[in-house]
């Protein structure tokens, strides 16, 4: 980083995300079909670009020195990575590509490269195992380049899968359970499926 930015606490990160609702309290039917109290929605904060580049400029500014230092490259997995590794890049002012799914298998398009011996950040929005996080980094070492690290916005407490240090700005464990056992349908609360297309501003 070039300059100080001002640091945020793990209370305000937290804050911003639940002000800006990609963070969600209440009853929901996940795309799972297994309910939660808690949903996550990364995009929703990502629609503010100065939110962005300051919550981006927070994730880079706790990462060890040497990672900051060394980075050449930021991979993203599209689509949901996109706008945060745009802003992970522009905290490191370097460049950043990202990665799509072509018949399944993760790959560059749109003539982007790896340089070989690059020293890749990846960064993704929201991880819970880090699958497509994996895939990229996959892609990163095929091409010659190597993976210094991962960073996201949250963490939700998953294994990952992937085999680079990770650098999460907030871990959020999002606990479900099947509708079932749901004590907040026992309440009779309202419930919302924000991932289905058609129902996400209605109670279903
Ligand atoms: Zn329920």
């Amino acid at each position: 980083m070039t300059k100080e930015a001002k640091r945020m606490t793990d209370d305000e990160i937290l804050a911003v995300l639940e002000e800006t609702q990609a963070i969600r309290r209440g009853h929901f039917r996940l795309t799972s079909g297994r309910h939660s109290d808690t949903y996550i929605q990364c995009a929703r904060v990502l629609e503010h670009p100065r939110l962005s580049l300051t919550l981006a400029a927070e994730t880079v500014a706790r990462l060890p020195e040497d990672i900051q230092q060394a980075v050449d490259l930021v991979v993203s997995p599209a689509v949901g990575g996109i706008l945060f590794g745009f802003a992970v890049a522009v905290a490191l002012d370097k460049r950043i590509i990202f990665t799509e799914r072509e018949n399944a298998v993760m790959v560059l398009r749109r003539s982007f490269e790896i340089p070989p011996g690059a020293n890749v950040l990846i960064a993704e929005d929201v991880v819970t195992t880090g699958g497509s996080v994996k895939e990229v980094e996959s892609l990163v070492l095929a091409s010659g380049g190597e993976v210094l690290g991962v960073v996201s916005l949250i963490d939700r407490g998953g294994a990952p899968v992937f085999a680079a240090p990770f650098y999460p700005l907030l871990h959020l464990k999002t606990p479900s359970w099947e509708p079932e056992t749901c004590f907040l349908c026992e309440k009779g609360l309202e419930i919302y499926a924000p991932g289905s297309r058609n129902l996400a501003k209605h109670p279903v």
